[in-house]
């Protein structure tokens, strides 16, 4: 293999790369938010008034004055610039789901020209970006081109360093002139309150007197893949797209699980240590690392937090990632699916919501029946799923998405929830008006001497499962890698908000009419049960009869961004919505343009790419190919020997093939007179893609057939399994 100059040169780079310098590991202690302006950090160096006010801001969310600001400011200037900071950017998160800064120097000069530095509060509060180049779906056409990014104190402001300086990171919030949300931090803002809202309203009726400001909590494990640079560099579908976009399967996959937990290649560890300690001095505690099922794929996994703290974290941990990755030379691909044939990546993004008075209120501790809090909060996010599965799809629609969900690696797209058998139990006596008792786990004893019995989880579980329930939270597995996490958190906070609601009203209806909680609960969730039990399935997600029965029960199954997206527009969801206060109806319809537009344009990007590459990369070496072929047979000829001509046919078949495949999907990338921006999502999703894959297969089947020596692409062995 690897006989082509490019691809030979690739493979000595990497088996003669000196490794990347990185220094011994610290200790924790030492390392730990070195690089946050924590709270800590700000008690030390705030008047006791200015830090309870921040204090407060962060735990509750009340607001600060001011003054407060101008003291945090000058503080947090005084700080940055002992760690070598000159800058500070504020950092924020468009609907694209990217993050976004603007750099601003500490650096004024006074009357006398002399350079002085200056943070005050309102450079801290608001910042105003040249928002415009950012999409914003259909808000700047009817309003102001002004944006600005205003300061969110509950997401700790941190350091971040290049080789020769670090600049101060502020994150914030990103909204219009008139005030409409730009961004993805607002949303999740307004759907924690009004998560907030909601359970208030039913735990009071619970009789807890003594409730606490309530959050959502969220951990993301990310996959991710690495390919070695020089390869990658080779690979325009990889540089551009993400992903390769031809690409014949390598004699080996991840047929033997070889991979998966496996021990990690040390190349990979050293950088994986790398980044974890970049991340420990961010705050962000990265906590599990581990080989994924795919040769070349890993997860890394950070500890939980609360919802708007993990969110910011995961993009920044996203951004670690890549950049750390040059340093190794590898290159990081986040993409959902980078290689055909082997597993796509995921993101699971596990959620809960509790406060420091009732705990996490998705606990069901070890008697489930007699957790009331439990069950109304578990059943509300039964009826949330049922009631708004189209959203939950459509917020993890997107075009590298599409090529996991339902393609039996990933969980199906059809929205379901999986209890747990322990869970599912119980919600089956609530159908009969009861609520008895609740299987227990057990205990697991080998009755081997040196093994020692521990206690067992009550329920297994459930891989196939788009949403399931894992013994103290949700875990939302369908969101794709390279995604931002808070469209899901968005999502289920509102329709636990929503759901929660509609538990408040049925309560103390129930209430009323009997005194007694057990029973009135008993009545509520019967009732939810009753009309939304179609949610719950425990089954394989993969199978061909869940489809049918998913149908059945009225499930949609939504298989691509074009068929979820427009469910943004639904009625119900638009309600959902403007009711929480979560998202105006502006501002979710921008939502749909802003992510419809993105998806055109990506396989926009990825159908000019396949064109090009088949043209100018592929054609090229197989026409050549073909030459000495050609060659070859007429000089045996001359010598009296005849040769078979099948390979020669076969390749000629195959570029003649690929050509007029690359013609139809020319033809097709130029049809631009759409109704509706639905229709030239479906347009993308059915006939772009489909003559993607149909010049793929011509150009997948040439690669088996030309010389080595001449395939000017890495291959997927290569790839996939030098290091
Ligand atoms: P697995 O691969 O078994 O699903 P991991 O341990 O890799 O689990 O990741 C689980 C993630 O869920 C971690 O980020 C963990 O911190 C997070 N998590 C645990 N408990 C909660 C909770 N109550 N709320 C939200 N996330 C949680
Ligand atoms: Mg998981």
């Amino acid at each position: 293999m690897s006989g082509n100059e490019s691809r030979a040169e690739a493979v000595f780079q990497i088996t003669n790369r000196k490794p990347a310098s990185v220094s011994k590991p610290k200790s924790l202690k030492k390392t730990w938010a070195t690089d946050v302006f924590t709270l800590e950090r700000m008690e030390e160096a705030l008047s006791k008034k200015a830090y309870k006010a921040i204090k407060n801001a962060v735990e509750t969310g009340a607001a600060i004055d001011p003054a407060t600001a101008d003291v945090v400011a000058a503080a947090m200037k005084d700080w940055a610039m002992s760690k070598g900071a000159n800058y500070f950017s504020h950092i924020f998160y468009p609907m694209t789901g990217a993050s976004a800064e603007k750099h601003d120097g500490f650096i004024i000069s006074d009357a006398s020209g002399k350079a002085i530095t200056e943070f005050t509060g309102s450079l801290l509060i608001k910042g105003e970006p040249d928002g415009s180049s950012f999409p914003n779906g259909s808000i700047r056409v009817t309003n102001a081109a002004r944006g600005y990014t205003a300061w969110d104190p509950t997401s700790p402001a941190y350091i971040m360093h290049t080789d020769n300086g670090a600049t101060l990171c502020i994150p914030c919030i990103f909204i219009s002139w008139s005030g409409e949300s730009l961004d993805k931090k607002v949303p999740l803002l307004r759907s924690n309150a009004a998560m907030n809202e909601a359970a208030q309203k039913v735990l009071k009726l619970m009789g807890e007197d003594d409730v606490a400001t309530l959050n959502s909590s969220c951990g993301a494990e990310q996959e991710y893949f690495l390919v070695d640079a020089n390869f990658a560099n080779l690979r325009p579908d990889l540089v551009l797209a993400g992903r390769t976009l031809f690409g014949a399967p390598a004699a080996k996959g991840q047929e033997f699980d070889d991979h998966y937990f496996g021990a990690i290649p040390p190349r990979v560890q050293v950088y994986m240590q790398d980044v974890e300690d970049q991340l420990y001095r961010l705050g962000i505690p990265a906590k599990t690392r581990h080989n994924e099922v795919a040769p070349g794929q890993f997860e890394i996994a950070p500890y939980y937090e609360a919802a708007n703290v993990a969110a910011d974290h995961q993009q920044l941990l996203m951004t670690v990632l890549k950049n750390t990755a040059k340093k190794h030379g590898f290159v990081c691909l986040m993409h959902e699916k980078p290689f055909a044939g082997i597993n796509g990546s995921g993101k699971h993004v596990n959620w809960s919501v509790g406060n420091s008075t009732q705990g996490n209120l998705l606990d069901p501790g070890k008697t489930p029946h007699e957790n009331l809090n439990f069950l109304l909060f578990c059943g509300a996010v039964i009826r949330g799923v049922h009631l708004y599965g189209p959203l939950l799809r459509a917020v993890i629609a997107s075009a590298g998405n599409d090529h996991r969900l339902g393609a039996n690696e990933a969980p199906p797209a059809i929205l379901s929830v999986y209890l747990g058998s322990q869970i599912e139990g119980v919600f089956d006596q609530i159908k009969k008006g009861k609520l008895d008792n609740a299987d227990e786990g057990g205990i697991m004893d080998m009755g081997l001497s040196q093994i020692l019995p521990f206690a067992k989880d009550a329920g297994d579980r459930n891989r196939t499962s788009p949403f399931a329930f894992t013994g103290n939270r949700f875990e939302f597995r369908a969101v794709g890698s390279d995604q931002s996490v808070t469209g899901p958190l968005i999502a289920m906070n509102t329709m636990l908000a929503d759901s929660l609601n509609w538990i408040a009203d049925e309560l103390a209806k129930a209430l009323k009419k009997n005194k007694d909680t057990t029973k009135a609960v008993i009545t509520v969730l019967k009732k939810l049960m009753k009309e939304h039990e179609a949610a719950v399935f425990g089954g394989d997600g993969y199978s061909a009869e869940w489809h049918k029965e998913a149908k059945k029960r009225g499930l949609k199954n939504l298989p691509t961004t074009a068929d979820a997206l427009p469910y943004l527009k639904d009625k119900a969801i638009k309600a959902l919505f403007e009711s929480t206060g979560v998202l105006s109806p502006v501002e979710l319809e921008s939502r749909f343009e802003v992510y419809a537009e993105q998806y055109i344009l990506s396989i926009a990007v990825e159908a000019k790419l396949v064109a090009n590459m088949a043209r100018t990369t592929i054609y090229p070496a197989a026409t050549r190919y073909l030459s000495d072929l050609a060659l070859a047979a007429a000089s045996a000829t001359e010598m009296g020997v005849d040769l078979d001509d099948t390979v020669a046919k076969n390749v000629g078949k195959n570029i003649n093939g690929m050509m007029k495949a690359v013609a139809k999907l020319e033809k097709a990338m130029a049809k631009d007179n759409f109704k509706t921006e639905e229709a030239h999502m479906k347009f993308c999703a059915k006939d772009i893609r489909a003559l993607m894959d149909e010049v793929r297969s011509f150009a997948d089947a040439l690669e088996a057939d030309v010389a080595d020596d001449m395939w000017p692409l890495p291959t997927y062995q290569e790839m996939l399994f030098i290091k």
